[in-house]
């Protein structure tokens, strides 16, 4: 065979928001085959019929290269916004008075006031308050509340535009994660068919039930996504707890977390909350401003290249880049560089040792046996690959939580369950259909699978799991250490 053995197999997954950006020209497919493994469809911009044109063409480019890409649908949530300025925009100077009037005309802000479309505001902050406009870069101290008038000072001023964001510092606005958009927007996310949905701001666990309620009701088999960006969502481990294990993967969602809770405060988190999704056996993102400056630069600065080896080396299963794909002027460029960077940083030794649950007694068998398979692969000499048949993808899923330098090959029929793997860190997403194989040929099948995808040589161990029962939910019980041998090289 003229390809090389065990070429280095990106394990951290890459998530890419499409936008206009993507949908120049051939644009999609390239990134596809720079190493998109999950497109983003961002509910805050663009019509429905945008989201379903440009989740078909993934799905076809996917199938024609063979991949499984997961589609990440992301609500917009109670994103609270002020209105808009007669002229557009305004200079607030530093020290002057800017009123917040939530009843006002929502088309006459001027440099002294502007309205706002959420009318709880006036409510929810009080004097002593401080309030982050844009992401942070104007900052108003609220000096009073009158009726619907938050009277405030400029501490921090500049140009201030329309419909730009507001966060409260520390968190405590009161509003539930879903609004009527987000519902109906719900609906849009089934109906075109994605594998996650993401749902913004939830405060508790009892937001993201709430979605789950309503994916339900419509029976879809959708992944809930959490984005943690509200400062009373990771202030408790109780409720950090709480809402990872209502969700099926959690998103650190720098932008609006780090504007509530503070840069300095931020660090920490991100560690916090990869650790925490990790050891709950889900998966995490770690999202916003990974490549900024490549909006508009083909290559990134030295501090974005270190802001994604980090997250690699915390262990994040994605990192996730926003208007640099969406919007950018060179979408192709940073899916190369991002991963690039990802490669390197999971060549470092903590990358890939791991002392997950070591101490701890297992409740499973099927994690008993994932658990096993890992610790086996990364200490007998030899092996290649682990390969989990699965048929919701749950073991590689437990076996992803544990670090390695191997990777974990996914082998599932169900195109629900092939994409879902997409997202987890190591795991390989190969679509495999038992259907007609007999029972004796199921291992060499799935040899044959791997030698071809140029994970496994002849002479190289496998640790396959599966079930007695194929397609079995949870009915992995089995370990075996197969040697791949000339007969699994296709002719
Ligand atoms: P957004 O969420 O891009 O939808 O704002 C991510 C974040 O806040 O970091
Ligand atoms: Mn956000």
């Amino acid at each position: 065979m003229s390809q090389l053995p065990h070429t280095p197999v990106r394990r951290t997954k890459i998530v890419a928001t499409l936008g206009p950006a993507s949908d120049r020209e051939g644009v999609l497919e390239e990134m596809l085959r720079a190493g998109v493994d999950v497109v983003r469809l961002n509910f805050s911009h663009g019509s429905a019929d945008d989201h379903r044109r440009r989740l078909n063409e993934v799905r076809t480019i996917a199938d024609r290269l063979g991949r499984s890409v997961a589609a990440l649908g992301d609500l917009q949530g109670p994103k609270i916004r002020i209105a808009r300025f007669a002229e557009g925009a305004v200079n607030l100077e530093e020290g002057a008075d800017f009123v917040i009037d939530v009843s006002m005309d929502s088309q006459a802000g001027d440099a002294t006031r502007v309205g706002c479309d959420y009318k709880e505001l006036a409510d929810d902050v009080a004097g002593g308050d401080r309030l982050l406009l844009d992401d942070g870069r104007v900052v108003l101290d609220v000096d009073r509340v009158d009726g619907s008038q938050i009277h405030t000072r400029v501490v921090v001023g500049g140009k201030l535009s329309n419909n730009k964001g507001i966060n409260k510092q520390g968190g405590g606005l009161s509003a539930p994660a879903l609004t009527d958009k987000d519902k109906e927007d719900l609906k849009t996310a089934i109906d075109i068919g994605v594998d996650y949905l993401a749902v913004s701001f939830p405060r508790t666990a009892e937001d993201m039930l709430e979605a789950r309620r309503l994916l339900g009701e419509a029976g879809a088999e959708i992944g809930l996504v959490a984005k943690l960006e509200r400062a009373e969502a990771v202030a408790s481990d109780e409720t950090l707890d709480g809402i990872i294990e209502a969700s099926e993967a959690v998103m650190v969602a720098r932008g609006d977390l780090g504007v509530e809770i503070g840069d300095e405060k931020l660090i920490g988190t991100q560690k916090r909350i990869i650790k925490h999704a990790r050891s709950h056996n889900r998966a995490v993102i770690t999202a916003t401003q990974m490549m900024e400056s490549m909006i508009e630069s083909p290559l990134p600065t030295r501090a974005e290249v270190f802001d994604v080896a980090n997250a690699v080396l915390d262990a994040t299963d994605a990192v996730m880049l926003s208007a640099e794909t969406a919007a950018g002027d060179y979408p192709v460029e940073t899916i190369e560089a991002m991963d690039r960077v990802c490669l390197g940083a999971e060549r470092e030794r903590i990358a890939q040792e791991s002392g997950h649950r070591i101490h701890e007694g297992f409740e499973r068998i099927d994690e008993t046996i994932a658990l096993s398979a890992m610790y086996a692969a990364n200490h007998l000499e030899g092996v290649a690959a682990i390969a989990c048949m699965t048929s919701t993808g749950y073991t590689p899923l437990i076996a992803s939580r544990i670090r390695s330098g191997l990777p974990i090959v996914g082998l599932a029929h169900n195109p629900i369950a092939q994409r879902r793997m997409a997202l987890y860190r190591g795991v390989i997403s190969l679509p495999f259909d038992t259907s007609e194989m007999s029972a004796s040929e199921l291992n060499d099948r799935a040899l044959e699978r791997l030698v071809n995808h140029g994970v496994a040589v002849p002479g190289d161990h496998v640790i396959l799991t599966r079930g007695d029962h194929m397609n079995a939910h949870g009915g992995t019980n089995t370990l075996k250490i197969l040697d791949v041998n000339d007969g699994h090289v296709a002719g």
